[in-house]
């Protein structure tokens, strides 16, 4: 079996053209979709990723407020930019790249955010919100692999969802929507407390690897006629290569031999992540109309 690839590179593509729509309508009437970028420090990855995600907002008709801080700025002057920009009627979400530097508290500051303008549905409110099921943005990468498995009528319904990793931005969310009536999935959450990850794997009907650990997954651990999902973004050093690193996800590429569907890394769920970010930016900008 050779697998459908997963392409979110169009399918995010198809999103953003269609963001480019509703904000050039709201730009008519007035309003004109703003993002705040709150980035502190220089960590090249958060860098490249903030780039790709102001690039992407100019592209849909978009504005974003740059907010670049040093490393060094105190947690007091992060809490009172973000205060500025809760306050600030031209914003309508705030981003604040993580991690943030060590010696600012990330729970303070997520918290700090309006829930208005929660953008990436990092606020505890937000949270509490999406797991009731009540108004809120959907966090952007669980919902990008939602949306990418739906385009691809990847049967969710019914099917065992093994997903690899419980982060508060990745795992958790998305264990928590897929249980939602609509997607109605049985999920097996793993983590580094799993023991015999394999055993789960081999059982799932959809696999999410989100670990942040290149070559986790293999092709012995997926079942024949599975769909698996990479999230891993990692580098891994090489020296052939111009920038002396390649980006690579979680899963070993050659389970394309053996499943059903493969979203791979690069030009999977990165893409998504991005096209949801700007979803739920015009939809806060269209709350104002
Ligand atoms: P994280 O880095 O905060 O945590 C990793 C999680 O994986 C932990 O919960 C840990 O328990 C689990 N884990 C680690 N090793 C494991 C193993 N051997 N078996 C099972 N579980 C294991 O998680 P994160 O922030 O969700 O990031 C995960 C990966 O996804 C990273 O590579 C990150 O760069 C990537 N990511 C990609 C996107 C995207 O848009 N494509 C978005 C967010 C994160």
């Amino acid at each position: 079996m050779s697998a459908v690839l997963m392409d979110g590179k169009v399918l995010g593509k198809k999103i953003r053209e269609s963001v480019k729509t509703r904000s050039a309508s709201l730009r008519e009437k007035g309003i004109i979709p703003c993002l705040a970028v709150v980035l502190a420090g220089e960590d090249p990855a958060s860098m490249s990723y903030v780039n790709s995600k102001e690039k992407a907002l100019t592209e849909a008709g978009m504005d974003s407020r740059d907010i670049r801080l040093p490393y060094g700025i105190e947690e007091a002057d992060l809490l009172s930019i973000i205060a500025d920009l809760n306050k600030d009627d031209k914003i309508h979400g705030i981003l604040v790249q993580l991690p943030l530097p060590d010696h600012i508290n990330e729970e303070k500051i997520t918290s700090a955010i309006d829930p208005g303008k929660d953008v990436d549905c990092f606020h505890p409110v937000s949270v509490g919100n999406m797991v009731l099921g009540r108004q809120a943005f959907l966090p952007c990468t669980p919902h990008g692999i939602l949306v990418l498995l739906g385009e691809y009528n990847v049967p969710v319904c019914g099917s065992h969802v093994v997903v690899a990793g419980r982060s508060n931005i990745v795992g958790k969310p998305l264990m928590n929507l897929l249980i939602r009536k609509e997607y109605n999935a049985t999920v097996t959450l793993c983590h580094t407390g799993t023991k015999d990850l394999a055993r789960f794997l081999q059982q799932a009907d959809i696999i999410i690897a989100a670990a942040g650990k290149p070559g986790l997954i293999t092709p012995a651990m997926v079942r024949e006629g599975a769909a698996v999902i990479d999230v891993g973004i990692n580098r891994v050093q090489d020296s052939a290569s111009k920038k002396g690193y390649i980006l690579c996800g979680d899963v070993d590429p050659a389970v394309a031999e053996k499943a059903a569907f493969f979203s791979p890394v690069p030009g999977g769920v990165g893409p998504m992540t991005i096209a949801m970010l700007l979803q739920n930016v015009a939809e806060s900008a269209e709350k104002r109309l």
